[in-house]
Order: C-alpha cells, then sequence, then structure tokens
C-alpha cells in the first residue's frame, strides 16, 4: 500500500525503509526491499510490521545505491513472506499498489506458454509479462510500455531492472505515485510525505503517465511513448 524507490549516489536499504515509515499511515500487512549492489539485484521481505523487515536487513544487510521498496495490504494471495513485494522474474523487479484486474487470463496464457509463477499473486503478471517480453528482444523500456498495454486494473508500479543499475521505470493508473527531484539522486513515492526527507521538488504522475527515472532527469510519456510534461510543485510537506 506504499511504493519508493531511489535511484540514488549513495546507500539507499536504510533510506528506503524509513522512507516506508512515513507511509504507515496508509496500512499494511508485510514489507519488502530491493536493491542492486554490484550488478546484483537482491531483496530482503518480511511479513508483518517494518520491524520485522528492519531485522532482517540487519541479520542480512543489502548493499547498493539504487532500490525500491513497498509495503503490501494484500488484495490476492495471502500476506506472506512470499506474496510481498518486491516480485522478481528473470532479473526484473516489481512493486505495485492496486489490483490487476486480468491477471487470470493473463497467467493462463503465460502458464500455457510455459511460465513459471512463483506467488498467489496479481501483481506477479507485471514482471512475468515485462520478462516474456525482453525475451522476444524488447529493450526494457519497451517491454515496460507493452506491459501497460496489456495489464487492465487500478496501480501504481514502480519496475527495477538487474541489468540497468542506473534507472527506475514507474507508470500510474489509479494510485498516487509522486517523482521528487534531488541533487544527483531521484526519488519515487506514493506521496510527497514519504519523499519530504529527500527533496521537495515533486512531480505528480497523472493516470496514464510512465516514467523512465536516471540520476538527475525524469522523461515521462503516455503508454504510447509519447512524451507529455508535468509541471513542478514545490511541496509543503515536512520532513
Ligand atoms: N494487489 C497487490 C497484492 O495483493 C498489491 C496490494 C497493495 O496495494 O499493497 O499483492
Amino acid at each position: 500500500c506504499g511504493i519508493v524507490g531511489i535511484v540514488g549516489n549513495k546507500p539507499v536499504a536504510g533510506r528506503l525503509v524509513d522512507a516506508l515509515k512515513r507511509l504507515e499511515y496508509r496500512g499494511y500487512d508485510s514489507a519488502g526491499v530491493a536493491t542492486i549492489d554490484n550488478g546484483v539485484m537482491d531483496r530482503r521481505r518480511a511479513e508483518g510490521k517494518l520491524f520485522n523487515l528492519e531485522k532482517r536487513l540487519a541479520d542480512e544487510p543489502l548493499g547498493g545505491n539504487i532500490g525500491i521498496a513497498h509495503t503490501r495490504w494484500a488484495t490476492h494471495g495471502v500476506p506472506n513472506e512470499t506474496n510481498a513485494h518486491p516480485h522478481f522474474v528473470e532479473g526484473v523487479a516489481v512493486v505495485h499498489n492496486g489490483i490487476i484486474e486480468n491477471f487470470a487470463e493473463l497467467r493462463d496464457e503465460l502458464m500455457r506458454e510455459g511460465a513459471h509463477f512463483t506467488t498467489q499473486t496479481d501483481t506477479e503478471i507485471v514482471a512475468q509479462l515485462i520478462a516474456k517480453y525482453r525475451r522476444q528482444g524488447y529493450d526494457n523500456r519497451a517491454a515496460m510500455l507493452a506491459m501497460l498495454n496489456h495489464v487492465t486494473g487500478a496501480y501504481a508500479l514502480v519496475v527495477m531492472f538487474e541489468n540497468d543499475p542506473d534507472t527506475i521505470m514507474a507508470a500510474r493508473f489509479g494510485p498516487p505515485l509522486a517523482i521528487g527531484f534531488g541533487k544527483g539522486e531521484m526519488f519515487l513515492g506514493s506521496d510527497a510525505i514519504a519523499l519530504a526527507p529527500f527533496t521537495n521538488d515533486i512531480v505528480y504522475m497523472v493516470d496514464g503517465d510512465c516514467a523512465v527515472i536516471h540520476h538527475d532527469s525524469a522523461e515521462i510519456t503516455d503508454f504510447s511513448g509519447k512524451p507529455v510534461e508535468r509541471p513542478h510543485q514545490i511541496s509543503q510537506a515536512s520532513a
């Protein structure tokens, strides 16, 4: 029920969890964080409160200057560690707020093609679809857009690719998503309150927007890849 992402220039795991704490008011049943460290994508997830995730991270820390994180309020699949986000499929990591309405038919189609699903969530279809388009030769961005043109429902989505440790992609259709502009670092969050410790220079994504976030830029398009302009706003949220 809360999303955070950082394309950073210093370690992100602790900062991601701190930002998730600022989203706790939205409610959740499990949480997780993924980073890319020296080209390797890895994750820690835990059922229950963020304290449990912090314990997991204390036992087995995650390095890396890029990462995504999530607090889940389960809609499809019980709240356990397996179903906690981020979901990983073939080097693609996904966190999601909302519901993918047509996940069951898409999953059946992919399973007939031989895909192997590891969770009971509606969200996994997003990672599976992106992985499928990449196997067909699409680059990351084209695979992201192709996925967006196949899923229906309500979603804030943030996606990270193990083969591109300088980029996070995001899409919005329903649940809110804000992009924060820092100094050589960029942020994504469910709201400006989560990002307040990092920056108050915010661009709110609009329904139908896809964003490609690098260290110092955000390129926003519609789901066909056509660029769109969104205004910067100075958030009044306090850190
Ligand atoms: N529908 C997704 C799930 O159950 C996301 C729930 C959420 O918004 O946290 O895993």
